[in-house]
C-alpha cells in the first residue's frame, strides 16, 4: 500500500444555496455518494452558504430535504460553510503575513480594460507593490510555473495562473470570503480525499491546488464528470431555468440521474423502491464510463414524465 492509498476516503457535496437541488446537481451528488460508498468512504455534506447576496431564502432547508427524499444519508452532521469563517480569516492572514496575498482597491470598472483569456479577466497586477485604498479586497499572488494535475476523467490539466487568470480574489471587497479560498480550507479541515463534481469547476482546480500548496495543504484527488445541458449546450442551472427535482417521482429521476451517469440502469429499474436503486447502483458503478465526457444532454436521459418542464 503506498502513502496515498493510506489516507481514508472522505468525499464531499457542497451546493451552494442559490436555488433549489435540480437535476444537473443531483447528478453530481449521486456521482460523488457512489464514488464515496463503493471505497468505504464517508462522504459529508457541505452547504457552501458563505454568499448572502446569492442566496435564496428556503434553499438550505429544500436542498437538505431534497437529497434525504431522494435517499442520501451523509456522515455526521450537515456543515455550514459559513461556520468556517474564522478558519477561513486565519488561512488569509497566513498569506497576507507571509506577503503571499496583498490588498487591491481596484474597482470594476479600473479592471474593465484588462486583458481577457478564457477564464475571463486577467489581473495585470496594479496592486502588486502597494496600493493606498482602504476599501480593498485581497488577491494572491501566482506565478507562471504550470500547474499540472491529473484529472481522474478529464486527464492531465494544466493552467499558468499569472497569464491566465493573473493574482486572484481571495477576499472581496464587500469583505466576503472568495470560493476558491473558502473551498480549500473546507476541503482541508474535513480531510477530503477526493473531490467528484461538474466539469464546470475544473478550471478553477489549478487556483484551488495553487493555494493548498502556499498554504501547505495536501491535494485531493479530482474528478470532474460532465455537466447536464439544455438541448441548446446551457447547463442545466438556476441562471438557465432549471427547475427544482421532482420530489413526487423519486424512481424514476433517480434512475434518469444513473443513465446520465452512463450507468445503463435496466428499465425495470424505474418501477424498484428507492432503496434497491441505490442497492443497484452501489453493485454497478463504475465511474470511469464517464472518462473523457464533458456534457451530457438532458434530454437524452429524461423521459417526457421527468422532464420537469425542461426546454
Ligand atoms: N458550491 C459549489 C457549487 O454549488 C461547488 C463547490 C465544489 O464542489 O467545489 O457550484
Amino acid at each position: 500500500m503506498n502513502k496515498r492509498d493510506a489516507v481514508p476516503y472522505v468525499g464531499r457535496f457542497a451546493p451552494s444555496p442559490t436555488g433549489p437541488l435540480h437535476f444537473g446537481s443531483l447528478v453530481a451528488a449521486v456521482a460523488s455518494y457512489l464514488q464515496a460508498r463503493t471505497n468505504a468512504g464517508h462522504w459529508l455534506l457541505r452547504i457552501e452558504d458563505i454568499d448572502p447576496p446569492r442566496e435564496q431564502s428556503g434553499a438550505v432547508a429544500e436542498i437538505i430535504d431534497a437529497l434525504r427524499h431522494y435517499g442520501f444519508a451523509w456522515d455526521g452532521e450537515t456543515i455550514f460553510q459559513s461556520r468556517s469563517r474564522g478558519a477561513h480569516e486565519a488561512a488569509l492572514q497566513t498569506l497576507v503575513d507571509k506577503g503571499l496575498a496583498y490588498p487591491c482597491g481596484c474597482s470594476r470598472r479600473e479592471l474593465a480594460d484588462a486583458p481577457r483569456g478564457p477564464l475571463g479577466a486577467i489581473y495585470p497586477g496594479t496592486c502588486r507593490n502597494g496600493c493606498s485604498a482602504t476599501h480593498t479586497a485581497i488577491r494572491v499572488r501566482t506565478n507562471n510555473r504550470p500547474i499540472t494535475f491529473e484529472d481522474g476523467l478529464q486527464g492531465l490539466c494544466s493552467q499558468r495562473l499569472e497569464s491566465e487568470s493573473g493574482d486572484f480574489v481571495i477576499r472581496r471587497r464587500d469583505g466576503l470570503i472568495a470560493y476558491q479560498l473558502a473551498v480549500v480550507v473546507d476541503d482541508h479541515l474535513e480531510g477530503i480525499s477526493e473531490v467528484v463534481r461538474g466539469i464546470d469547476l475544473i478550471d478553477s482546480t489549478p487556483r484551488q491546488i495553487w493555494l493548498q500548496r502556499l498554504l501547505g495543504y495536501r491535494t485531493p484527488r479530482y474528478f470532474h464528470i460532465p455537466v447536464v445541458a439544455h438541448a441548446n449546450g446551457d447547463k442545466l442551472s438556476k441562471l438557465t431555468g432549471a427547475p427544482g427535482i421532482d420530489s413526487h417521482d423519486v424512481p424514476n429521476t433517480l434512475v434518469a440521474a444513473l443513465k446520465a451517469l452512463r450507468q445503463g440502469p435496466p428499465e425495470e429499474l424505474r418501477d424498484a423502491t428507492v432503496e434497491n436503486i441505490w442497492l443497484w447502483a452501489m453493485a454497478n458503478w463504475r465511474i470511469d464510463t464517464l472518462h473523457g465526457i464533458k456534457s451530457i444532454s438532458a434530454q437524452e436521459c429524461l423521459d417526457s414524465s421527468t422532464q420537469n418542464g425542461l426546454a
